[in-house]
């Protein structure tokens, strides 16, 4: 760079030598510096504009020619600007192909801004939610997938777990849609079609249904006839161990049969919940008496409840829930350990809470605790006759009450399951209270 400062300043000194001595030859030499100078002046001002009409124009190809210092500033711009038009072809060229893979896609993908307003959809958004393009564009999203449940989900902003609806354009085809903020604040907004798996779903739901259902009456029949022998087998021995044993798994099969029908019912969402006022304190005094008596006196079990707590829900399910809980908190926790049930309210939620300080369970499990028939190895192998079916339970009544069931557990320590339900649910008066 310095060179060429160099080579620009010898050319400006010969410029104005050779005037001023033109000039020094006709008796004016200020006059010759002067008319130099101007020249110099006048051929960078011409630069100039070249420059900029050339810049303005954008016909890279037309580079205007230039000695010295402005040659040097023209190549280099038009160096630069090569750079940076091929490395937008090749980013546009990146651009159109994700655009064409997304267009592809079965899935419908759609881009909006954080208000809803739409930029971009694909083809399949057309065919599973039918949005007409290029019409559709600037709408609003609700104004177009106006599912009220789609309504409060968008505008929730917690997108945590997917939602599943209808297609607006058809009630067959059922959608689960997920949204994932990106960029500034925007939304990308997928929507996938499960009416299938929705069907197989339904329909292994009927057919447990329809076998537990089928089960119930030919157990309760072995039942009462096993019950019938035990009382007609009093001497032999050892026909009434092989019945006590028969009446023992019968039983059991009828407790897997009846817990299965309980989640049936629960998992079918068609069914309302019969609301009314459940007054917790007495609930967990009658469930923690049960307990009592399921313990037979090897736990200390402790109900603390710091509130008059009515809340508004199932009397029935709400019990079954914290029935579970405590009878699993006295089954899994050795004798002499202790149990206690806390019921409190904070300004945002009602909170029932049973800890123990049993064997605990280790942190591998406890996502899978609420699963259908999940079991900890170790109660499998200590069979303590329970289904795997109890927290399963549990978690659906808990969800239909709208409130969250967590599991805290230290190995060695003990176990926490907490249920926090809305404060929404508090009765009337109390919240007035
Ligand atoms: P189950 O009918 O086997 O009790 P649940 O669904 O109620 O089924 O519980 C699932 C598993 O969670 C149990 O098998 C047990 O291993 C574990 N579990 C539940 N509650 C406790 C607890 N309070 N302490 C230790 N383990 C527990």
């Amino acid at each position: 760079m310095l060179s060429n400062w160099y080579i620009e300043l010898q050319r400006v000194t010969l410029l104005v030598l050779a005037t001023t001595f033109i000039g020094f030859f006709f008796d004016h030499a200020l006059i010759g510096l002067i008319v130099g100078l101007t020249a110099y002046v006048l051929w960078n001002v011409r630069q100039m504009s070249r420059l900029e009409s050339w810049l303005q124009h954008q016909e890279l190809d037309k580079l205007p020619l230039s000695e010295g210092l402005w040659g040097k500033l023209f190549d280099s711009i038009y160096r630069q600007e090569k750079e940076h038009q091929s490395g937008k072809r090749r980013l546009q060229t990146i651009i159109d192909r994700i655009q064409q893979s997304t267009a592809a896609l079965q899935d419908a993908v759609i881009m909006a801004e954080y208000d809803g307003t739409l930029e971009w959809w694909n083809r399949s958004t057309e065919s599973l939610l039918g949005f007409r393009s290029p019409d559709d564009g600037g709408q609003q999203i609700t104004n177009l997938i106006r599912d009220p449940d789609f309504v409060e989900y968008f505008e929730s902003e917690d997108y945590a777990t997917p939602l599943v609806i209808n297609s607006p354009i058809n009630p067959n085809m059922v959608l689960e849609i997920s949204v994932t903020p990106f960029g500034n604040d925007d939304r990308l907004i997928t929507a996938r079609d499960i009416t299938h798996i929705e069907h197989l779903e339904r329909m292994r739901k009927d057919f447990i249904a329809n076998v537990s259902h089928e089960l119930k009456t030919p157990l309760t029949v072995l039942i009462g006839y096993l019950e019938t022998l035990i009382d007609y087998s009093d001497d032999n021995d050892r026909w009434l161990r092989i019945f006590h044993q028969m009446q023992t798994q019968a039983t059991r099969m009828q407790d897997l049969v009846q817990d299965l029908l309980i989640l049936t019912r629960l998992e079918t969402t068609e069914i309302n919940l019969e609301e009314q006022p459940v007054n917790l304190n007495y609930l967990l005094e009658n469930i923690a008496a049960e307990a009592r008596t399921y313990s037979n006196g090897e736990h200390q079990i402790i109900l603390n409840c710091e509130n008059e707590i009515e809340m508004s829900g199932s009397y029935d399910e709400l019990r079954s829930a914290f029935s579970n809980l405590i009878i699993n908190a006295v089954k899994y926790t050795q004798s002499g350990g202790r149990i206690e049930i806390k019921g409190y309210l904070d300004r945002t939620s009602i909170h029932i809470e049973v800890i123990d300080n049993g064997p605990g369970i280790d942190q591998k499990h406890i996502p899978h605790l609420t699963e259908r028939f999940y079991r900890v190895d170790e109660s499998r192998k200590s069979d303590t006759g329970g289904t795997g079916l109890g927290l399963a339970i549990t978690k659906h009544i808990i969800i239909r009450h709208n409130g969250h069931l967590g599991i805290e557990s230290r190995l060695g320590y003990g176990s926490k399951f907490s249920c926090e339900f809305p404060i929404a649910l508090l009765s009337q008066h109390q919240q007035l209270a």
